[in-house]
Parts: C-alpha cells; structure tokens; sequence
C-alpha cells in the first residue's frame, strides 16, 4: 500500500500492461506465466496487475487466467455501446469478454486517431456506463516539456477528461509524457514527484475523498532496472507498462518493486 498525498488514504498500486498491437496467440504463454507468478507469490505482491491485450485476446486471456488474480482490460473503446462502426469494440464487449477496465485517451490514440479531450471524456464514461473502470492518460509532447507546458498541458487534460462523478474505483489516472515512451527515457525522479503531486492535489480539490484514494500510474519506458525507484516517488501509485509488459520475465522484474 502506498499513501495518497493527502497522508490517510491507503492506496493498493496496480501495475498494468499495454500490450499495444503485438501478441499472437502463442503470446498468452507469457500472460499466464504472470497471473501463475502471483498465485505463488500469494499476498506477497501488494499491488492489483492486468494485462491489456489486443482486443482479439481478452475473452481468451479472461477465461484462461485468474488464479493468481490477474486482472484484464482493453485498449481502447467506442463512445457508443454499439452501431454502424466498422473495426470499433464497445466498452459493453470488453466487459462481456471479461475486461474489468479499459485504458483510454493513450497518446498513441490521441495522436494517430485525433482523439481530444472531449472523446475521451466519452470514452470514460462508455467504460462506465458498461461498469469498466477507465485508465485515463495524459502527458506531455516533448515540445509542450520544453517549452515549460507540462503542468498546464496536463492539469487541462485531466480537467477534461474525467467526468465530475468519478471514483477512485471508476477511474485511474496514468502519468505518461510521450516522449518518454517507447524511448527508454524517464523524467528525473523530481520531474516524476512534480506532475504526481500536482494531478494529486487536483484530483483532491474536484474528488475529496476519492481523489485522494484514485490511482496514480507512472507510465513511459518503465522497466524492471528502473521500476523500484519510479514506484518509490511519492504519488505514484503503480505503472503502466509498454515494452516491458510482453514478456513475463521483464513485467514480472517490475512487479517484484511491490514485492514485500
Ligand atoms: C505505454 O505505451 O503506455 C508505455 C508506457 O510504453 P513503454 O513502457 O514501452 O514506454
């Protein structure tokens, strides 16, 4: 358990995987090589993990796992429960398929799809209305860190994203500055403490209670090398993992930081 930043809410981290659009059949070898990790490991791993495969994945990944507690959540989602929209999946079919959450407003769908604030924000809420909770991203472009954006780039999205009646069950917020992903680079520790402190001390002003219990992740080329130092930053309360999550032996490395 971790403290949020307002000193008395115990916080369980989670340590979440985004598989992105990689991982064929013969990759749930590794999915289940973790959830078998943590049926040994038992209570000895004091944080909530998921893996979030491709969509083609989670039903399958949903109905072999479990006995160690992995929990498994999509990528993305439509804003509608269903419709004329070719190639989309409804937060309803996740939850259908055995997802408990679903992570949304990643930069990589904000980029490549044009997703703003707004549709993400209605993503959240299709992930509630169909009883997912939402991982919501945000951060900054290398651009907005230079030019000394990145509070303000950050506090925008979160005040956009999420709706008014989150939860610290219903929503989970994760730190990603994008041009730490993929790239092996990390902010310095205190650049790290900073935005978590602010999305903090946000997430308090607008949620009370709830906000000072909601989940912060740290997300951006974690690694089992780096991970104990990142999880140890105050307000940060587990990861969101990219690379480092397809294979059992390196997400694993990064679970052991909440190993007692
Ligand atoms: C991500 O895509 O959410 C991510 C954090 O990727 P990586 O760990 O590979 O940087």
């Amino acid at each position: 358990m971790t403290e949020g930043d307002a000193g008395a809410t115990p916080i369980r981290p989670l340590v979440a995987g985004n598989w992105k659009m990689n991982g064929l059949k013969a990759a749930l070898s590794e999915a289940l090589a973790v959830d078998e990790a943590l049926a040994e490991a038992g209570p000895g791993v004091a944080a909530d993990v998921m893996i979030c495969p491709p969509a083609t994945m989670v039903m399958v990944l949903a109905e072999l796992s479990g006995m160690g507690g992995l929990k498994v959540g999509g990528q993305d989602c439509h804003i509608n429960a269903s419709g004329a929209h070719t190639g989309d999946v409804a937060a309803e079919m996740l939850a259908d398929a055995g997802a408990s959450a679903v992570i949304v407003g990643h930069s990589e769908r904000r980029a490549d799809h044009g997703e703003s604030d707004r549709i993400v924000y209605q993503k959240v809420l299709a992930a509630h209305r169909a009883g997912l909770t939402a991982i919501v991203c945000v951060g900054e472009t290398i651009g907005q860190r230079q030019a000394g954006l990145t509070l303000d780039v950050v506090a925008r999205q979160l005040a956009n994203s999420i709706p008014d009646n989150a939860t610290a069950e219903t929503v989970v917020v994760a730190y990603e500055p994008v041009w730490a992903i993929g790239t092996g680079m990390t902010p310095r520790p205190e650049d790290v403490a900073e935005v978590h402190l602010m999305i903090r001390e946000r997430l308090c002003a607008r949620f009370g209670t709830d906000g000072a219990g909601m989940r912060i992740l740290y997300g951006g080329s974690v690694k089992p090398s780096n991970a104990v130092e990142l999880m140890g930053i105050a307000n940060v309360n587990g990861a969101l993992v990219g690379g480092a999550s397809l294979l059992a032996k390196d997400f694993l490395g990064i679970i052991d930081a909440y190993r007692g």
